[in-house]
């Protein structure tokens, strides 16, 4: 299964693409994981993406090409993958589609998931992760500020990029540059558009369903 996974900040794309790699048994990509752990080791691409990630603007193009390039030299994405965060913009979209071509791989699906702006930034807001596992947690589920993870037991902690000023930066940074690939991949017939009201699990029900 060869899926890209797309929709804006906070509809839960980090959760459900856990869940679909796991289901398929396929590695899951993640461009913002990937650069959060370049960030914290204080790598040289961790150095050149810090001040874009926090302020909530893309890494340029040929910084997430390069990244992405790399991965694809190791045959590890041969029987399938699921990218998360990536592509973002139209260039990487059209970057990304020349690649596969070149190692003669096809798509089989982009899933869209859609949820309203409103209620994307109540969940950034509420939202913690854990620094182990990349869990997502909600704040409003604990009452004391015992912030552990209850799979790895390692520390909870709000991203940087999760406060209200730069959720906005973020949201408006998706709509000019990342929404335009809804279109780009309804031409190619790949889009399934997925509500993403309701529980993890009906939601995971819902993709399923459209592959
Ligand atoms: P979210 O989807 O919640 O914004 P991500 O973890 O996917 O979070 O991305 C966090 C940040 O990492 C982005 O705001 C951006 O700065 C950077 N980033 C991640 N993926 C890309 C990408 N494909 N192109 C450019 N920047 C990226």
């Amino acid at each position: 299964m060869r899926l890209i996974l797309l929709g804006a900040p906070g509809v839960g794309k980090g959760t459900q693409a856990k869940k679909i790699a796991s289901e398929f048994n396929i590695p899951h990509v993640s461009t913002g994981d990937i650069l959060r752990t370049e960030i914290s080791n204080g790598s040289m691409l961790g150095k050149k993406a810090e001040e874009f990630v926090s302020s909530g603007k893309l890494v340029p193009d040929e910084i997430i090409l390069g990244m992405i390039k790399e991965e694809f030299k190791t045959d590890r994405f041969k029987d399938g993958f699921l990218m998360d965060g990536f592509p973002r913009t139209l260039e990487q979209a059209v970057k990304f589609s020349e690649l596969l071509e070149e190692l003669n791989i096809n798509l089989d699906k982009v899933i869209n998931i859609v949820v309203d702006e409103k209620e994307i930034i109540k969940r950034i807001i509420n939202r913690i992760i854990c620094s182990g596992c990349k869990k997502v947690f909600k704040l409003s589920d604990f009452e004391n500020d015992d912030l552990i993870c209850n799979v790895c037991g390692s520390k909870l902690t709000k991203r940087k990029d999760d406060s209200e000023e730069v959720i906005k930066n973020r949201l408006e940074v998706y709509k000019l540059q990342t929404e335009p690939l809804v279109d780009f991949y309804m031409g190619k017939g790949l889009i399934e558009n997925i509500d993403g009201l309701g529980t993890e699990n009906e939601i995971f029900e819902r993709i399923l369903a459209r592959l």
